[in-house]
């Protein structure tokens, strides 16, 4: 039976008793000039005291974007009650994600549940998160249309992606082909490229579940922000522990780190598609790593791994290399990679991601 989204949505187990700092008498979450109601998210111009609609980002293409975006009409999503509940996608650490269609439109969106019962530190930076993935747009950035508060929880309205993510095309498919991972590579550091010189912000958190393709073949990043500081925060563990495998030696430390950490994180992420299983591999034990504390140590003392040189090109062998040098400063930024020559050689060729679903189907 499909409801209305707004109906669905759950109570918090604990409410603590700060939540009222955080929230006016109509319901409203602020911090700074950000607020998040039912009605949606609105940013307070300076000098006024009632809210505006955020200011929606300058549809400009920057130099690496090479396509313009299919979708360059408005579109906006004013209510939950608008959005009527498909199916569930997942669940991730920070709650459910369910695929809605707008009732009007009947076009499809994500929404993404965030129980707002967390420390206050950390709801503070979510509100702030949450303001800049509401202002950023790019082709390979998965976008964010509104945020609702209702009940403790906040749901963001993001673009939905009908392929799912990097993870689950490798679980149907083990392996994904030299060729596709170019295609792939290229998309996701236009993306970062964006993240990093445009907006300023390090993701924190690129993983194969958080790279998401759809079947016009477009991949994109999800999940900046908000849904990092959430697993940060540290409150779950399985989230903290499935983020840390990705986590670059330096961070691993604790020491400072910078944009160059999503590119080690991407350099794993791309080498486990191409190997099918996860790069570093526990000593005699195939079944996977029985200690996490092991693993962080291997990540942390043992020299990076590596592509098997006989089953894959020196171009993208030597890519993989240079994403993943333990020095953060020896990286390449995305700009950098994007005229390495592992894209070089396969430029032009421009498989559709997606294909490989349907083979495998
Ligand atoms: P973690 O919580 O550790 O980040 P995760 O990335 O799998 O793990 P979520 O980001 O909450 O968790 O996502 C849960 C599921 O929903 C994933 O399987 C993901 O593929 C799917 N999903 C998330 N966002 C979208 C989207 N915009 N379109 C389609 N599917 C999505
Ligand atoms: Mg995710």
């Amino acid at each position: 039976m499909r409801r209305g989204l707004g109906l669905r949505l759950a109570v918090p187990a604990q409410e603590s008793t700060n939540l009222s700092n955080w929230m006016t008498n109509s319901g409203t979450w602020r911090e700074g000039d950000v607020l998040v109601s039912r009605d949606g998210l609105n940013v307070t111009q300076p000098g006024e005291n009632n809210a505006q609609p955020a200011a929606r980002p300058q549809r400009h293409h920057h130099e690496h974007q090479d396509r313009p975006h299919p979708e360059e009409g408005e579109t906006t999503v004013s209510s939950l009650q608008d959005l009527e509940s498909v199916q569930v996608l997942g669940r991730g650490s920070s709650g459910l994600v369910q695929k809605v269609q707008h009732n009007r439109t009947g076009r499809l969106f994500a929404v993404k549940e965030i129980q707002m019962n967390v420390q206050e530190q950390v709801r503070t930076q979510i509100m702030r998160e949450l303001r800049i993935l509401y202002k950023s747009y790019n082709r390979n950035v998965v976008q964010c249309f509104n945020a609702f508060h209702s009940n403790g929880v906040i749901s963001i309205v993001l673009e939905y992606m009908d392929g799912g993510s990097l993870a689950d095309v490798v679980r149907a498919v083990r392996r994904i082909p030299e060729l596709y991972i170019a295609v792939i590579t290229r998309q996701v550091l236009h993306g970062l490229w964006y993240l990093h010189k445009e907006v300023h912000i390090i993701h924190r958190d690129i993983k194969p579940s958080n790279l998401l393709v759809n079947l016009q073949g477009d991949v994109k990043i999800s999940d900046f922000g908000v849904s990092v500081v959430l697993a940060n925060s540290m409150g779950q563990c399985a989230s903290f522990v499935g983020t840390c495998t990705y986590m670059s030696p330096e961070r691993i430390n604790g020491g400072t780190y910078g944009y160059d950490c999503d590119i080690w994180s991407l350099g794993l992420s791309l080498m486990e598609c191409a190997l099918g299983r996860f790069p570093y591999q526990p000593p005699g034990n195939e079944l996977g790593w029985v200690n996490f504390f092991d693993l962080l140590h291997t990540i942390v003392e043992q020299p990076p791994p590596t592509l098997p040189e006989d089953q894959f090109s020196p171009e993208f062998c030597d890519f993989i290399t240079a994403c993943l040098r333990k020095n953060p400063k020896e990286r390449p930024s995305a700009g950098e990679l994007l005229s390495h020559p592992f894209l070089k050689k396969y430029e032009g060729q421009n498989v559709n991601i997606s294909r490989l679903l349907q083979t495998s189907a």
